[in-house]
């Protein structure tokens, strides 16, 4: 009786005490309390007097939404690790999958298995633009889709949007959407104005066809009136270094056109992707191309194996190294890869052929990321040689906030919570607010480090303290909590 009694008494499941608040608008952060109910904020402020079956004493630690990642490929190994340690161990609470065109089909039986098989995270999804158009056209890809062929896309998608996608991805540098036109992407795009639906794009070209692929998202937002997001917004090419300024001039003139343009960005000059995206006309033999691509888009030191499936031998060196492994000039060394590569798929299917490279300038990244309407991201996973899957979110609270400034603390967690939930149109997260989910961060400004290097990428990141999703703790202390409070985000419209 008297434990019922204590309990009826008590008002809120747990108060966090005397914690700096960064609520996520950007607004200068306040000392106060934060109190949950259920899965919901339910008071933030002086809470000295109330009471809570649990509190915790927040020493003046950070508290700032759980970060909202909204270019994630951390589904991969999901199921298989459901406390997604990747992901909370740096601050995130809610992953946004089916990117670069690629994506769960039908997006419904995803989200049934995410509900029958919950995770820690909250996680989202586009529809995938390549996974529809490999479902349509198969193994002939290499062309242009029929009407029916389109048809046939577009309705997949609407299913995919009334199961509840956030939109449509595309991965246009990749197979099989690389062979697609402009106006089949458009057609798609256009399918998903009724559903106040969005577009996000891998873009045609991150380096030397840049200026058309910009000219391309722009005209899919005008003309089908949707908000679109450039996916992991980089400046890849020695030639585009320094053209920062010029780019976001033309996107800021599309926005004040009406264009609801947005980008993601992560903290690394450096990509990860599979090799063959450095030849965007597929021509793997050419010599000249395999030099132009060295000199002109990234370097034979710039380039590391990660996950080369002919020859595992090959990860975690360089092109330079390979290549004097292989007595053979960079140049040759780069052809025979992606050749053995195209035959190792022509033989055994889904071969990889990830590599890192390094092909970004530093000034053009601040710049990006400074931009008032580029958010964060990681574009990271659980596995492989980028430091981005576990150490892209407190890179930015270490190095870019609190080492060179580039960031106040409060600019960086909005460019991480609510800037993110409002580029991806997802309601009620992204801030501590009463009434909004409980997905928070508990952190130290002082300590926050993200120590994945490429080195050790998936060393866990310090200083973040604990995790909650959903009003349920996650994360506590270097380790995971083994629960799963996560849930499927659906489009807010729906
Ligand atoms: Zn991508």
């Amino acid at each position: 009786m008297l434990l019922l009694s204590a309990c009826q008494s008590t008002e809120y499941d747990l108060i966090i005490r005397e914690v700096m608040i960064y609520d996520g608008s950007g607004k200068p952060a306040f000392k106060g309390d934060v109190a949950i109910a259920d899965d919901t904020i339910a008071a933030v402020g002086d809470l000295s007097r109330a009471k809570a079956h649990n509190i915790i004493e927040g020493n003046n630690l950070a508290l700032a939404p759980g970060f909202i990642d909204t270019h994630s490929h951390h589904d991969h190994l999901l199921f298989e690790a459901r406390d997604a340690l990747a992901v909370v161990s740096q601050g995130i609470t809610t992953i946004t999958v089916g990117q670069d065109g690629s994506s769960h089909y039908p997006l419904k039986s995803f989200y049934e298995r995410l509900a029958d098989t919950p995770v820690a995270v909250n996680v989202g999804s586009y529809s995938g633009h390549n996974s529809l158009r490999d479902l349509v056209l198969g193994k002939d890809f290499k062309r242009k889709a029929t009407p029916d062929e389109n048809r046939k896309m577009e309705a997949m998608l609407r299913e995919d949007l009334d199961a509840g996608a956030l939109g449509l991805s595309t991965g246009l540098e990749y197979d099989p959407g690389i062979y697609s036109t402009r106006d089949e992407v458009l057609g798609l795009a256009k399918a998903l104005q009724p559903y106040n639906g969005r577009y996000v794009s891998h873009m045609r070209s991150e380096d030397r066809y840049f200026w058309d692929a910009l000219d391309e998202i722009i005209t899919i937002g005008k003309s089908a009136e949707v908000p679109v997001q450039i996916s992991h917004f980089k400046l890849a090419m020695r030639s585009l270094w320094g053209k920062a300024d010029s780019a976001l001039q033309i996107i800021d003139a599309a926005r004040k056109d009406g264009i609801d343009i947005s980008a993601d960005i992560y903290p690394y000059p450096y990509w990860s992707s599979d090799v063959r995206v450095l030849f965007p006309a597929r021509n793997f033999s050419d010599e000249k191309e395999a030099a132009f691509i060295l000199k002109e888009v990234t370097t034979a030191d710039g380039i590391i194996f990660s996950a080369y499936d002919p020859s595992p031998d090959y990860n975690g060196k360089s092109l330079s190294e390979v290549a004097r492994m292989e007595k053979l000039s960079p140049e040759k060394m780069l052809v025979k890869v992606v050749t053995e590569l195209e035959a190792c798929d022509e033989q055994k299917g889904n071969c990889s052929g990830s590599i890192v490279a390094s092909s970004m300038k530093e000034d053009d990244i601040v710049k990006i990321m400074k931009w008032e309407f580029a958010n964060i991201c990681s574009d990271g996973s659980s596995s492989g040689l980028h430091p981005r899957g576990f150490g892209a979110f407190t890179r930015i609270l270490s190095n870019y906030t609190r080492e060179t400034h580039t960031f106040s603390l409060e600019e960086a967690i909005h460019k991480m919570t609510a800037l993110s939930a409002e580029n991806i149109g997802i309601a009620e997260r992204g801030q501590i607010k009463v009434g909004f989910f409980a997905d928070m961060v508990l952190f130290d400004p002082v300590t926050v480090n993200d120590n994945a290097t490429i080195a050790n990428p998936q060393a866990i990141s310090s200083g973040i303290k604990r995790v909650w999703v959903n009003g349920t703790e996650v994360f506590n202390t270097n380790s995971t909590t083994k629960r799963y409070p996560g849930k499927v985000i659906l489009r807010s419209t729906l």
